[in-house]
Parts: structure tokens; C-alpha cells; sequence
């Protein structure tokens, strides 16, 4: 643990500063097959394009980019008409309301956000029936964090055997949003990564632990991310989006 601890410094790895896309998209792959040679295995990148303007996201999709993150399901499905010819693949990684389910299920290929039964049938149900299934991913509140996001470790099971029952979604991992705290953030994702070995005990087809952001993706995938989520140090500070506020 300590190792990694020791190389926590966020601004050694990105110079913000930064500004021109294709540099600073190269700089991160560069970075990210640093870290799968030193660790061995496959690290996906997911190009966090909230508050981001379609028109970024088609110049990220021309280097080579096809995984973008949105948060915001009216946002998102704005750029996703607007970009529908690229054929991208749209995760959703902000909170899920139960009367957004139908868009969702409809727009995105993959949600990391399930947190609770009751969102679980009503993406099922209104998945088309001539798409893929939906991945899914559960989204863990690791730092038992009262005003989080996320189902508590112990209800990881219960919302695994829920996804199970339907066809029509794909169980795939789990994803946290641990708090920055570097105090306590390798705890968390070592946490992470044995509530994933122990699921993936009981589902051996899952295969994807989102975790890590801009500050922090180097240290997660040292506690075995397959999938980093990085925004701003991709696309530059957000500008502010309404729906944020
Ligand atoms: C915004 C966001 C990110 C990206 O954050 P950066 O620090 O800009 O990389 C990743 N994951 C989630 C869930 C987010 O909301």
C-alpha cells in the first residue's frame, strides 16, 4: 500500500495547463499503458465529457475515443442525437432517477450507477428488445459516506442476484467514487478491489472495476481499476453546466 501512497501526487501526472487535445489525449494513453505494463493487465479509459460541448467530444472521437461518461441524462441525450452517426458508447456514471430509467435504458450502453433494487426491473423493462443488453455496474458507497451515492458494501449480493434475473441487463463490476481524502483513499480502493474478487467468486464473468478520476487514476489502477473515468485532466477545467448547479 505504502508504494502507492508514496506516488499520490496528482500534479506530477498532468500538467493542466495543457490545452491542445491531441497532446494531452497522447499523454494519457502514454500514461495509462505505463500502468498496464506495470500492473499487468487491460485499463480502459472512460472520457469524461460532462459539461463538455459535443463538438470536444467528436475532436476526442477523431484520436480514437469511443467511451464517453455523462452524468446528466438530459445532457447527455442532447449530444447523443447530435453525435449519432459516431456510433459512441455512452456510459452513465451520475445518479439514476426512476423516471429517467426509460431514456437511460434507451441511450446508453452501460450505467454505473445502480444503487438500489428498485431501479433495477424498470431498466430491464424498458430496454429495447433488439439491443445489447445493458451493462450494468454497481455503484459501491466504499467510505460509508452519509450523504453519498452508492449502496453499502453488504448490499452488493442482493443487487447482484436482482441484475441476474434479467436478461435484458449484464452484470459487469463495481464502481466507487471514494472521497479525495488522502488519508483514506487507498483504503478505499483496496476495499474496492476485494468486494470485487469476492463477487467475482460468485459471477466470474464480471470483469470491470470502475474507479479512479483525473487526481487519482494512477493510485486506482494500483488497486486494480480496468476502468479509470477522467475528465478534467483530458478535456481541461468543466465549464460550469446548468444542471450541476
Ligand atoms: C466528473 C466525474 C468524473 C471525472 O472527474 P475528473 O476529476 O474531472 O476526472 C469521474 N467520475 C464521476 C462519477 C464523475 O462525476
Amino acid at each position: 500500500m505504502a508504494q502507492y501512497q508514496a506516488k499520490y501526487n496528482p500534479l506530477v501526472f498532468f500538467d493542466k495547463s495543457m490545452s491542445d487535445l491531441r497532446t494531452t489525449y497522447r499523454h494519457l494513453q502514454d500514461t495509462l499503458s505505463e500502468l498496464e505494463r506495470t500492473h499487468g493487465k487491460r485499463i480502459r479509459l472512460l472520457a469524461v465529457s460532462k459539461s463538455q460541448p459535443a463538438s470536444l467530444i467528436r475532436e476526442c472521437t477523431e484520436l480514437g475515443q469511443r467511451a464517453f461518461g455523462e452524468n446528466y441524462v438530459q445532457e447527455a441525450l442532447a449530444k447523443m442525437a447530435e453525435l449519432q452517426a459516431l456510433e459512441l458508447e455512452w456510459h452513465l456514471i451520475g445518479p439514476l432517477q426512476s423516471k429517467k430509467c426509460r431514456a437511460v435504458a434507451e441511450g446508453f450502453a452501460w450505467v454505473q450507477t445502480i444503487d438500489r433494487e428498485k431501479i433495477i426491473p424498470l431498466l430491464a423493462e424498458f430496454r429495447p428488445r433488439d439491443a445489447q443488453p445493458l451493462n450494468v455496474l454497481i455503484q459501491v458507497n466504499v467510505d460509508h459516506a452519509p450523504s453519498k451515492a452508492g449502496c453499502l458494501p453488504a448490499q452488493i449480493s442482493l443487487l447482484a442476484e436482482k441484475i441476474a434475473q434479467y436478461p435484458e441487463l449484464r452484470l459487469r463490476g463495481l464502481m466507487a467514487i471514494p472521497q479525495p481524502d488522502p488519508d483514506t483513499l487507498a483504503t478505499a480502493f483496496a476495499r474496492m478491489q476485494t468486494l470485487f474478487t469476492e463477487l467475482q467468486q460468485q459471477y466470474p464473468a464480471i470483469d470491470t472495476l470502475s474507479m479512479g478520476m483525473s487526481d487519482d487514476f494512477p493510485m486506482a489502477a494500483g488497486y486494480g481499476a480496468t476502468l479509470v473515468r477522467v475528465g478534467s485532466a483530458l478535456f481541461g477545467q468543466r465549464p460550469t453546466s446548468p444542471e450541476a448547479l
